[in-house]
């Protein structure tokens, strides 16, 4: 099943030249699951090829403008294109107050339901769950409330060895297998687990955008595969940092080691970085395998750990 993730943008507040403010599209079997949605966000899914139809759902992790600022011009150019399928919101309670402000004095109209749901920005909790994927929240402690998202990949069945009998098993036999449930086959009892290949550990994808470091996400984000945090200065602005409530390359760093996650990936830098190499550095020091969230690039989330 394809899960991934795409940047649309991974910058800071501040304009910087040829970077987007926060945004990603997580790929889940072809469909889209949008996560923050700063200005310009259409902009840069129609840059990259990134068909509006297949998005399901989108979760802003708080009110900073940087994060979902895109948010009426893409709902917007939805209902333009004449969008009837259902779509998805979770985002701060706040959310719907500026929602009913564009709709009472911007004449804001949608030609399809928007369903949304206030995230919970005190505890973590199970936030929504579908057919392919559940999506947990935890709180993120920032200037305003904010949540982080951790995303897990459902068990979809079993799925059978490529060198099963295939031709020799009827429909009803398949499902049962992919089921679990063991088989009469040629005239005996045979169990699934000769047909099947062996459950693979559920992938996971964790998404920490604006934050103080915080040693106290370590439980929510443990062994996840793929660790998107913010990394928004270098160590020598830890001062600016802890004030602004942002996280250096480093401290990011180590929270992905102290978590044992697979891969990290860092985001939001700050615009006084032309070169995001240092950020770079600085982090692999501490977690070698550490990558550069940048516009257009497409991370997939594999069994890391
Ligand atoms: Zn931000
Ligand atoms: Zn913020």
């Amino acid at each position: 099943m394809t899960f991934e993730v795409t940047i649309l943008g991974a910058n800071a507040a501040l304009p910087a030249l040829g970077r987007f403010p926060t945004c990603q599209i997580l790929n889940v079997n072809h469909r889209y699951y949008m996560i923050d949605c700063g200005e310009g966000a259409q902009m840069q899914a129609a840059h990259f090829g990134i068909k509006l139809a297949r998005l399901h759902s989108i979760f802003i992790s708080h009110l900073h403008g940087d994060h979902y600022l895109g948010l009426i011009g893409l709902l917007g150019t939805m209902s333009l294109q004449g969008r009837k399928k259902p779509l998805y919101l979770y985002a701060p309670i706040g959310m719907a107050d500026i929602l009913a402000a564009h709709q009472k004095s911007g004449g804001l109209y949608l030609t399809f339901e928007l369903i949304f749901k206030a995230t919970n920005t005190e505890v973590p909790e199970l936030l929504v769950e579908d057919d392919l994927i559940k999506v947990y929240t935890f709180p993120l402690r920032h200037r305003i409330p904010c949540a982080g998202f951790r995303f897990e990949e459902k068990r979809r069945g079993f799925s059978l060895k490529k060198d099963a009998p295939l031709a020799a098993l009827s429909i009803p036999q398949k499902l049962a297998l992919k089921r679990g449930e063991d088989i009469v086959f040629e005239g005996k009892t045979r169990a699934f687990t000769e047909f099947t290949e062996p459950l693979k550990k559920l992938r996971t994808y964790a998404y920490c955008s604006d934050t103080i470091f915080d040693i106290n996400l370590l439980p929510e984000l443990k062994n996840v595969d793929l660790l998107y945090h913010e990394a928004t200065f270098t160590q020598e602005y830890l001062t600016r940092a802890q004030e602004t409530m942002h996280t250096t390359a480093f401290q990011a760093a180590l929270l992905a080691k102290e978590a044992q996650v697979g891969k990290l990936l860092l985001g939001h830098y700050s615009s006084r970085y032309h070169n995001l190499d240092r950020l770079l550095v600085e982090a692999q020091a501490v977690f070698p395998t550490t990558e550069m969230a940048i516009e257009g690039q497409t991370f997939e989330v594999l069994h890391e750990v």
